[in-house]
Parts: C-alpha cells; sequence; structure tokens
C-alpha cells in the first residue's frame, strides 16, 4: 500500500525545523521502517520542513497516496484537523488514521474529529499492519497491542532525517542522533501519570544491551554518528542495566560521548553509577529538579527532596557531567514565595542549561484531573498546552507576570561568571567542531 505518513509537529511553527527544531519523532521512525518491512511505501510529510498551510496543501496534492497516518500530540490536535481536512478535500475516498499520545489519552475527544476514519490508540507496531491488510472493514476506534519484545523491532527508519539532531548542547559533536532504549516509567510524577503508563504500560520494557549498541554501531557506520543521546524518560533507572551499558559500549569500541535523562534521587543513590556513566561517555544528564521547595515536590509526587537536588547537582559536578536543568512555575497551590525559593535553588545550583517551563495540564495526568475537578484551567486551544516561558496563562489563580519574572530570576548569574562561562562553552564549541571535523 502507498502510505502517507505525517507528523505535524508545529508547536514551534513552520520552518523551525531548519531553525533546529528537528528532534527526531521516534514514532513515527519505527511505523516507517515497520511498514517500509512489511512491504508498504511510505511518503513522509514532516510538517517542520514546509513553510506554510499552502506547503501542506501542495505537498498533499502532489503525493500519491492510498491512505494517511497522522502522529497527533496533543498540542498538534488542531493542526492534525487541518492536515485530515486537506486530505479529505483531495479525496474524501482516502482514509485518514489519527495515532499518537493524544489519541491514545483523550481518545474520546479525538474520535469526535469528523475528518479522521480511524482513531488508533496505544502503540502500533503488532496492531497496524494487520489492520492495513483490510483496512475499510477497521473500526472507527482502533488500540494496539504492545509489542512485548523491542529487540523484535526493526531499528527506527534513520532515512527521515539522515542528517541527525541539533542539540543546542555545543560541545556535543555532529551528528548527533537520539536513540530509545526503553519504554515506561517507574515513578509516579502526578504532572506525568497515569498518563505515561496508560501509553506504555505498568511495566517497562528494554531493549537488551545488544540490540542497543547494535543500533548505535549502525548509527556510526551508516550516519557518521559523532555523539548521541538515549531519549528514554529515565536512562537510569536499572541500574544494572545501565552499568551494563557502560561497560559492554567500551568494549565495542563505541567511544561517542552521549546524553541521558535521570533523576535527583537516583544520582544521590548511585554514586558508582554516575561514575561508570562518565567514564563510558555521559557527558550531559537532563535532571527533572522541578522545584526548590519540599511542599511543591511532595504535591506533584516527585519524590525527591530539595537536599537531593542540590546533591545530585553537586555530585555532577564533581564528575564533570554537565546538567541540563528541567523545572517549573506556576503550579497548582504553589505560592509566591515556593516559586521563590525554585529561583533560588536554580541560582545555587547554576546548571550548564537551563530549561524552565510554565506548568501546563498534561492531558491523562492526575494533575490534569485536578485542574479539571476544580474547574482551573484556561487553555482554550490545542496550542495552549505549549509548556515553554510566555507560551500564555495555563490555569486559574496564577500570576503569570511574576511566573516570567522568576524565570528571570532562576537564570541570573553574576557578569563575571557569564564571562567565564562564554569563554569555556568557546573553547569546548571549538574542540567538538574539531572533533566532528567541521571546523
Ligand atoms: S516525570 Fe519522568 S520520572 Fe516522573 S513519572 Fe514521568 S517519566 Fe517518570
Amino acid at each position: 500500500m502507498k502510505l502517507l505518513l505525517i507528523y505535524p509537529g508545529l508547536a514551534d511553527g513552520f520552518g523551525s525545523y531548519r531553525a533546529g527544531a528537528n528532534w527526531f519523532h521516534h514514532g513515527t521512525g519505527i511505523i516507517s521502517a515497520l511498514l517500509k518491512r512489511a512491504g508498504h511505501t511510505i511518503v513522509y510529510l514532516d510538517c517542520r520542513k514546509l513553510a506554510s498551510w499552502e506547503e501542506v496543501e501542495s505537498f498533499i496534492g502532489a503525493s500519491e497516496f492510498e491512505a494517511a497516518l497522522i502522529s497527533v500530540a496533543t498540542v498538534d490536535f488542531t493542526a492534525a484537523r487541518r492536515i485530515a481536512g486537506l486530505i479529505k478535500k483531495k479525496d474524501p475516498a482516502l482514509r485518514v488514521i489519527a495515532g499518537g499520545p493524544h489519541a491514545t489519552l483523550m481518545t474520546q475527544e479525538t474520535a469526535g474529529a469528523a475528518e479522521f476514519d480511524h482513531v488508533f490508540t496505544h502503540e502500533a507496531e503488532v496492531t497496524l499492519p494487520l489492520v492495513l491488510e483490510d483496512l475499510r472493514s477497521a473500526p472507527r476506534i482502533i488500540r494496539g497491542e504492545m509489542p512485548p519484545d523491542l529487540d523484535a523491532l526493526p531499528f527506527v527508519d534513520r532515512s527521515l532525517a539522515p542528517e541527525g539532531e541539533s542539540t543546542g548542547l555545543w560541545d556535543m559533536p555532529a551528528p548527533y542522533f537520539s536513540i530509545t532504549a526503553s519504554r515506561g516509567c517507574l515513578y509516579n510524577c502526578s504532572f506525568c501519570q497515569p498518563a505515561e503508563r496508560a501509553v506504555f504500560g505498568n511495566k517497562v520494557r528494554r531493549r537488551s544491551i545488544g540490540n542497543v549498541l547494535d543500533e548505535l554501531e549502525n548509527l556510526s557506520r551508516e550516519y557518521g554518528m559523532k555523539s548521541f543521546m538515549i531519549h528514554d524518560d529515565c536512562f537510569t533507572q536499572y541500574h544494572e542495566w545501565a552499568g551494563e551499558f557502560c561497560e559492554k559500549k567500551k568494549a565495542r569500541g563505541l567511544t561517542q560521548p552521549f546524553v541521558c535523562q535521570s533523576r535527583a534521587d537516583i544520582i544521590c543513590r548511585r554514586h558508582d553509577l554516575m561514575r561508570r556513566l562518565r567514564e563510558a561517555g555521559l557527558t550531559w544528564v537532563y535532571i527533572g529538579f522541578e522545584s526548590g521547595s519540599d511542599r511543591v515536590l511532595q504535591f506533584i509526587r516527585k519524590g525527591v527532596t530539595v537536599a537531593q537536588n542540590l546533591e545530585a547537582a553537586s555530585i555532577c559536578r564533581r564528575l564533570g557531567i554537565k546538567i541540563f536543568a528541567n523545572y517549573m512555575f506556576g503550579l497548582p497551590t504553589e505560592t509566591r514565595e515556593e516559586m521563590s525559593q525554585t529561583a533560588a535553588m536554580m541560582r545555587k545550583i547554576r546548571p550548564d542549561m537551563y530549561s524552565p517551563s510554565v506548568f501546563t495540564p498534561a492531558p491523562g495526568s492526575d494533575l490534569y484531573a485536578y485542574c479539571m475537578e476544580r474547574d482551573l484551567s484556561l487553555i482554550t486551544s490545542a496550542e495552549g498546552y505549549r509548556r515553554s516561558a510566555g507560551s500564555g496563562a495555563k490555569i486559574k489563580g496564577v500570576d503569570y507576570a511574576y511566573v516570567d519574572r522568576m524565570i528571570r530570576e532562576s537564570m541570573r548569574v553574576s557578569v563575571g561568571y557569564r564571562i567565564r562561562r562564554r569563554l569555556a562553552r568557546l573553547a569546548e564549541t571549538l574542540g567538538a567542531r574539531l572533533r566532528s571535523g567541521r571546523a
């Protein structure tokens, strides 16, 4: 079958791909690989690469396909409906399947959109190829069966983005690629769960280390990979598996520096794992510090304390691992004093990269239900689910001018420190360019 596979990805707008919003979309990447393996032909539309809705319509008009698959995130819901409408305008007989996290977490809302013929929930790998054998007889809502063995899946289709991704991390040599080594998370943060478990199930599934390293070798050989990110929600949650990755990566001669996500409590408990990761090339770690208030950390069920946040940062510093800090402002019940505590904590941590966000109730999470039950939400459009600073008011009772002030405050450093940091970055950027042969 000829299929049009679509990633709307318009949270940062048209043209954002070239401007750096070019992260690899693993959902469409795995579907493309799987359907090609099953004998289908894939035409890929990544709207970030186009400049306008006129270009989207021209692309759809010029492409030959028998059905379309759209991956829908909550923030892209309106855009996905518009794309489906353009497909129906070209030919009302063309069938459109909407999948992705929004279809799983907000199934009834997605099914309420007449532009979609089918709503595909959960994971696609096992069920989608079967459904495509006889799409006309498929029900309106299709639930995908979970693939139990991730090693049995093909590697994601890198031909969709062979040039790799931008990182914003100045010392990671290009080309840089992201991979996923597992699905699911053991933890229970209320701004995230149970949505994460609703998508990936209660049990975390991991690829074998050998299979992950095979993919990294393939990226090195075929695409010249010079650095990478393990994009799992929490790569370090199984310390023995992560430790095995360190030893086997070195044994295979894979010397590329890499990035992963972890949690402050794990870093505090597992100094030794962090040291082994560092020795295996870990250069950056993403940590969700979230708040500088123990009351707020308990309210969001983060399972860490402010003391652990500070200790984890100092452990990373001692090991020479750079910190990409995620934290947020504007949570329900959060006071001005508590926001100031978060800003003060970030000034103590002084991460290498700041990533503040504005709390946004994520569909399917307990905090989303909390906001809905109390009629707190101010979000009136799909775009309102963007979480970046300045992306608008999210819930009642939060002073967003104060949130903006605290975001600025959290990143305040002295002039001397700023100059030293710029000089260090300059040297590191040059080093990364030399390593990637692009100086
Ligand atoms: S926020 Fe991260 S650590 Fe917490 S439940 Fe979600 S994926 Fe797991």
